[in-house]
């Protein structure tokens, strides 16, 4: 599983960050970036799914590869 972000649709609430720091972080402009490649760790797809559905622009996206 891997998470996306759509930096044209990201405003930078950071919600996916506060919600899964394991996953995301905010880059200087205050846009999310995701960790790691977007590969979520075994056990963290929870909060996955938690980020995408906490995501008020609908700039996060998972994918199985
Ligand atoms: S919750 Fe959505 S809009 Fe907010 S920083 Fe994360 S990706 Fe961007």
């Amino acid at each position: 599983m891997r998470v996306h972000v759509d930096t044209e649709k990201c405003q930078g609430h950071n919600r996916c960050y506060a919600l899964a720091p394991e996953l995301f972080d905010v880059d200087d402009f205050g846009t999310a970036v995701v960790l790691n490649d977007g590969v979520v760790p075994a056990g963290l797809e929870d909060k996955a799914q938690l980020a995408v559905a906490n995501c008020p622009e609908y700039a996060i996206t998972i994918t199985d590869d």
